[in-house]
């Protein structure tokens, strides 16, 4: 078996009580099976609080009006931690900010942005995030999987890590190159063509597409209303997603009434007075923080598509997040008197990935529409 894990996984450490939010709150969390029974089995003086704190036939902790798990005291520590210790927990709590993907023979271990030390974590970095393999334990057999087209999702993983790890290129233009391999491929994919796809991932490599990669964003840089329109329509398809936490709610329709609400002039004056900004005042290099968030979600999410042949729409995906991101900071650099901190945009970036990636429904429904969009690059 290979383990996988981008090589800042093991700086991550909880801050606990001392953590900016809680990962304890907003979302429901679901107990394993094993944990259930060593739950309902607890014969100490905790067993009576233990019962009454889960919902057995919905497999969950209870949770208070505003969504705090039942076990979470005042000061944001957990009551079951402290009573029957670390080894109570359950797996969903034991694991987070953990996040695994399984493939046949591989198991890739990530850390999730929506806890606000990673985000912090991911977004500080300033060097090319590396990946660390290990072989460990047995060899197994999935009983349906395709390790072809998993070899072939790999390879396209690494060139698209490599174009947007390529610092002398243009941020867009990475982002374009990106998009442009997995459109191909997912084209291929659809034709039963898998065994061309290799073809695909050797032609990007020799950089044949980057001078049409570099007119691509041109065109869109230089289209103010394709831009406007596209986030609006990114904004508009947020709010059709179940809601996790109202304050997220809150802040897209503020946002959207800072940017949007005085119309295409209004906005593309707002968007190059914030890009001169970020380019001259930004403390951090947001071309860099977008290299990273987008290395972050390609790494997590690409070779999923091995289970579904959802290839293209896992590149959407990662470039809507970015789009959404940076139109949040913006609306968040207007509200803060033209000012944006590290700390803004950490919040901004792990309130996001909570509200879409920890709800199956969300990202379900956010691929639905990302597949029904136009090409942005087109
Ligand atoms: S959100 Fe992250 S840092 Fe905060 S308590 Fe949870 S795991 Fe710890």
């Amino acid at each position: 078996m290979l383990y996988v894990i981008p090589d800042y996984y093991r700086e991550f450490k909880c801050t606990a009580d001392k953590c900016g939010d809680t990962c304890c709150a907003g979302w429901q969390i679901v107990i394993d099976s094993e944990s259930r029974r060593r739950y309902w089995k607890e014969k100490g003086n905790y067993r009576k609080t233990l019962r009454s704190s889960i919902r057995w036939l919905r497999k969950t902790f209870r949770q208070d009006e505003e969504k705090r798990c039942a076990f979470l005291t005042e000061d944001n520590l957990c009551a079951m931690y402290q009573n029957l210790g670390a080894k109570s927990l359950c797996r969903t709590c034991r694991m987070y900010p953990r996040h695994i993907e399984v493939f046949e023979n591989v198991r890739e271990l990530s850390l999730s942005i929506s806890c606000p030390e990673v985000a912090k974590l991911i977004l500080s970095r300033k060097k090319k995030v590396t990946f660390i393999s290990k072989e460990k334990g047995e060899e197994e057999e999935f009983k349906k999987f395709s390790p072809f087209l998993y070899s072939q999702l790999l390879d396209a993983r690494g060139v698209m890590i490599d174009f947007l790890q390529n610092r002398n290129l243009p941020i867009v233009n990475r982002v374009v190159l990106c998009l442009g391999l997995a459109y191909d491929m997912q084209n291929r994919v659809d034709a039963d063509r898998l065994f061309a796809c290799g073809d695909i991932t050797v032609r990007y490599r020799k950089q044949t597409h980057f001078s049409e990669a570099g007119r691509k964003s041109e065109r869109f840089l230089n289209d103010v209303e394709r831009q406007y329109n596209f986030a609006r329509t990114m904004f508009e398809d947020l709010y059709r997603l179940e809601l996790l936490k109202k304050e997220w709610d809150m802040l897209l329709q503020e946002s959207e009434v800072r940017l949007f609400g005085g119309g295409v002039e209004r906005y593309k004056n707002i968007m190059t007075e914030f890009k001169e900004w970020m380019d001259t005042e930004y403390k951090e290099d947001w071309r860099v923080q977008c290299e990273q968030l987008m290395v972050y979600f390609i790494f997590t999410y690409f070779c999923g598509a091995v289970y579904d042949e959802r290839i293209f729409v896992n590149v959407q995906m990662a470039v809507a997040a970015v789009n959404v991101i940076w139109h949040l900071m913006a609306a968040a650099w207007l509200r803060n008197e033209k000012q944006l901190d590290m700390e803004d945009v950490v919040e901004i970036v792990y309130r996001y990935s909570r509200e879409l990636e920890h709800s199956d429904k969300n990202l379900k429904l956010y691929w639905k529409m990302l597949e029904r969009q136009e090409d942005l690059f087109r």
